[in-house]
């Protein structure tokens, strides 16, 4: 019998493979143990620490220019592995290889935004503000950095974090998730082939003891962190309590508004894609349809056969639209939801409970689960669920649907399937949500715009990526400077003003 593979840490550009611990990491669609993950001790993080800072001073001093053409270099390798890091993705995560090509895509989309920074970190300059002084800004990079990231994005979320990070000077170290850490260091790996001096960039591997050690580490200066909220909102107060600049996106519950005036094909395929593409473990998931007037009953004519078409199997398979969930723990976790609706008086039309794949008999499937009839009070109302289960919120008009959304905890992104410019306008206006769309269900920002929720879907003040990403990894500093030649004789007691 051939041996388990073991994923190390990278450090200081080498691969550390020797643990105290180690974790098992799945393939989703046979339910098998394929590799071990190393699991970080705080030890290992110091090494990673002290690697990231002795490389600091002179990634930081390096030209914009220098640094961008490096990131330049890893844009055409990734490139280059497209393919290979969509299939890694496929055979830790689960999900379908398109949807993991796409997800590769749209983390490239931030490396190429990030080769702008030498444009993008230009700052402004006052001639003269009075008395011969010039007045401008610098923005400086922070440190040392650590991103913490997901299961449900192995390469798009550390790839909003990274290339932000290393354009701007920062030193940095990624810890992702234990259960999917095989491309963390193939993304290591092309880093260093791009050119990227050993140090910049470094990953550990592990667990809370891992993330721990990272928030603890005095010269750790800031933190990135995406994944569920109670996570998140313990990550910003532990990071912002030692006084380190902390953003962390946490959990979702997405509702999509369809409106009597829809285009119902439209909006059902939407809800199909959005609901249950890569098996509903997408942040941005929709995972609640709230059905406007009369409009419940025809979507649902519209849905149950969509439903019943989906192709569920393994990712690798070429007409695959739905694949397994990431572990059966977790699997477990989405059915226990599904019974918990059962008891609390949902409508169950269609169960995923139980599902098989022919051939794949051992994976961790979940088929797509339909709810009618939700309610506010539900738990899977309330909670995400973060699996292939939506459900029909029926209310009877678009104030109601507003008042709905606006009142959940949650608000990561929203959507709304309507003709009616008004109701549109009024709609992207008045919803507490972050990231919105109109007539589209998955309303991702492109790389210059930025990612982020409201209320418990993010904690900190910076969204991710895009212009919020660059505020987030650089420190402003105002500079005023006057020459000899016109500082007048004397002390001035005054409140300086201009002249
Ligand atoms: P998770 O919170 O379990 O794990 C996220 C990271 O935190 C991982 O690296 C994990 O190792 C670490 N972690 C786990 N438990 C920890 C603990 N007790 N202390 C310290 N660190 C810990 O999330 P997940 O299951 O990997 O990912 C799914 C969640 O992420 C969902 O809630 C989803 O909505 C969210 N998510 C949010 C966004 C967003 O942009 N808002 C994007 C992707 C995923």
């Amino acid at each position: 019998m051939s041996e388990t593979p073991v994923i190390g840490h990278y450090i200081n550009g080498e691969i550390v493979a020797q643990a105290e611990r180690f974790s098992d990491v799945f393939n989703p669609a046979e339910g098998v143990v394929q590799a071990r993950v190393a699991q970080a001790t705080a030890q290992t993080v110091e090494q990673a620490v002290a690697a990231a800072k002795a490389a600091f001073p002179a990634w930081s001093e390096q030209s914009a220019l220098r640094r961008s053409r490096i990131l330049f270099r890893f844009k055409e390798l990734l490139d280059q592995h497209h393919e290979e890091l969509a299939a890694l993705i496929t055979r830790e995560h689960g999900k379908v290889l398109s949807d993991a090509m796409g997800e590769v895509t749209r983390g490239i989309e931030v490396v190429e935004f990030a080769c702008g920074a030498p444009h993008l970190a230009k700052t402004s300059y006052s001639d003269n503000i009075g008395g011969g002084i010039d007045n401008w800004n610098l923005r400086q990079p922070l440190g040392v950095c650590a991103g913490i990231t997901p299961f449900n994005f192995p390469v798009m979320v550390p790839l909003w974090m990274i290339p932000m990070a290393l354009a701007t000077g920062n030193t940095f170290i990624l810890k992702p998730s234990e259960r999917d850490p095989s491309a963390s260091l193939l993304l290591a790996e092309l880093l260093k082939q791009a050119g990227l001096p050993d140090g910049v960039f470094n990953v550990v591997q592990g667990d809370k003891v891992a993330v721990d050690a990272l928030l603890q580490h005095p010269d750790v200066e800031a933190i990135s962190f995406v994944g569920s909220t109670p996570i998140a909102e313990y990550i910003h107060q532990e990071g912002t309590r030692r006084g380190k600049r902390v953003q962390a996106l946490g959990g979702a519950k997405n509702h999509m508004i369809v409106m009597p005036d829809a285009d119902l094909d439209q909006a059902a395929d939407a809800l199909i894609g959005a609901g249950f593409g890569s098996a509903g473990e997408r942040c941005m998931a929709i995972s609640i349809a709230v059905a406007v007037g009369e409009v419940g009953d025809a979507l649902l004519e519209k849905l149950l056969p969509r439903i019943d078409a989906l192709r569920v199997r393994n990712g690798v398979e070429a007409d695959a639209d739905m694949g397994p969930l990431v572990t059966g723990q977790h699997k477990a976790k989405v059915e226990g939801y599904i019974t918990k609706g059962v008891e609390e008086g949902a409508k169950l039309l269609v169960d995923g409970r139980n599902f098989k794949v022919p051939g794949a008999e051992n994976g961790f499937f979940v088929g797509a689960t339909l709810f009618d009839g939700v309610t506010p009070e539900m738990t899977i109302y309330k909670e995400e669920i973060f699996g292939p289960v939506l459900g029909i919120v029926r209310v009877p008009d678009f104030a109601s649907a507003v008042a709905l959304i606006n009142a959940h905890e949650f608000g990561n992104g929203v959507s709304c399937f309507t003709r009616d410019g008004g109701i549109a306008r009024a709609f992207a206006r008045t919803i507490k949500v972050g990231m919105v769309g109109i007539n589209v269900p998955i309303p991702v920002p492109m790389a210059w715009h930025s990612f982020g929720g409201w209320k418990r879907s993010l904690f900190g003040d910076h969204h991710a990526y895009g212009e919020e990403g660059l505020r987030f990894y650089t420190r402003y500093k105002s500079v005023m400077q006057r020459w000899p030649d016109s500082i007048a004789k004397g002390a001035e007691f005054s409140m300086p003003t201009a002249k």
